[in-house]
């Protein structure tokens, strides 16, 4: 069983020296225990805050362990009536090709229909980052029909499932997103209203100037994954009583400093800011997961993976990831 381990912590970026490939024998199943071959690892950028030793509402990583993070898979042998060899699940394995999973722990394992939603999918679109852009957008932004809603990091995970969700609600939506190959598919193939390109703007003010051709009645609700200019340019452009459901911020992630310049425009806009974790949220969980995987079952909404092949390759795909060098969910695939 080979595991992706976390041996030292970043100092400023992280780098692929963080991490040590290491090989372990798997332990023997207990009564209650199912042994489970991971398919797919999820990479998410919540993992380079755990990777630091900061208080935080979750615990840090600790080093000399496998990284933790979401996993589906195959269950290939079972101690537990619960479930049985060839079950497809999903779970909270780590980075390594196997784990052994106490199947009576509530929330450890999930059985998965794969029928009519592949099962990588159930880590992306119809998982946590689905979730997420459901709960920033039903919960926080609260949309009306007609409004103007925009997203950041568009193209991603998250950012591609509140589109379609968006779209599903009568809103008129914009996303923003690096390159002219990501503001193509977020325009054509996830059905965006307009996409701006931040990359080819050296300022906020340029930025914005760009947005306003995208929004030209103001934006009403945005759901903010990145941070910094991108967000100072989006604030330039709220109407008054707007709202920002703020989820991620991943411009400062790997430690550069992501500053605020309009917060006067809260004020004078009487705009409701709001962060969230969805995880502190699993009453919406179902719910959610529903509206999403009718979305992605009827093909309203097509997600896009960016796959890396085995787990030596997990280091430096969730690099990249930092960097916006992923195009869609970035998983890990290892069978
Ligand atoms: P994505 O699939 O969107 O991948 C990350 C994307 O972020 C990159 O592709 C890149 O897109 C963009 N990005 C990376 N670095 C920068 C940068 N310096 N400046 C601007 N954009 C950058 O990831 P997810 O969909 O999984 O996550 C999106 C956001 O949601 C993250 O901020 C994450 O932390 C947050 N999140 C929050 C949760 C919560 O409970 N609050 C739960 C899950 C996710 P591009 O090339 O377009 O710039």
């Amino acid at each position: 069983n080979r595991q992706i381990h976390l041996d030292n912590r970043p100092q400023g970026e992280a780098v692929a020296g963080n991490f040590k490939l290491v090989s372990a024998e798997t332990p023997a199943l207990q009564d209650g225990e199912v042994l489970v071959r991971h398919h797919f690892l999820s990479l998410d950028p919540y993992m380079r805050g755990r990777m630091n030793d900061a208080k935080s509402y979750a615990q840090p990583q600790p080093l000399g362990q496998v990284m933790q993070g979401g996993t589906a898979g195959e269950v290939v042998e079972s101690r537990s009536p619960k479930y049985q060899p060839g079950d497809k699940v999903v779970g909270f394995g780590g980075w390594q090709e196997y784990s052994v999973v106490n199947a009576d722990q509530p929330g450890a394992l999930k059985k998965v229909d794969t029928t009519h939603v592949p099962l990588s999918h159930y880590l992306g679109a119809v998982g946590m980052p689905g979730v997420t852009a459901w709960y920033g957008l039903v919960k926080i932004i609260e949309p009306k029909a007609g409004q103007t809603l925009a997203v950041s990091a568009a193209s991603g995970a998250v950012g591609s499932a509140f589109g379609a969700l968006a779209r599903a609600r009568g809103c008129r939506v914009v996303g923003i997103a690096g390159g002219a190959d990501k503001c193509n598919y977020v325009t054509k193939e996830l059905g965006f209203d307009a996409c701006v390109d931040y990359k080819q703007h050296k300022d906020a003010a340029s930025l914005s100037k760009a947005l306003k051709e995208a929004a030209p009645d103001g934006i009403d609700g945005y759901f903010e994954n990145v941070g910094g200019m991108v967000m100072d340019a989006v604030m330039l452009r709220m109407n008054a009583f707007s709202s920002i459901a703020l989820c991620g911020m991943i411009a400062g992630y790997d430690g550069q400093p992501v500053p605020m310049t309009y917060p006067q425009l809260i004020l004078t806009n009487r705009m409701k800011v709001q962060g969230f974790i969805v995880s502190e949220h699993m009453e919406v969980w179902p719910d959610a997961l529903k509206e999403l995987g009718t979305l992605v079952g009827s093909g309203k909404l097509r997600p896009r993976e960016s796959i890396a092949q085995g787990i030596e390759s997990a280091p430096e795909a969730f690099l990249g990831l930092l960097k916006g060098r992923n195009f869609g969910k970035q998983l890990v695939k290892l069978v």
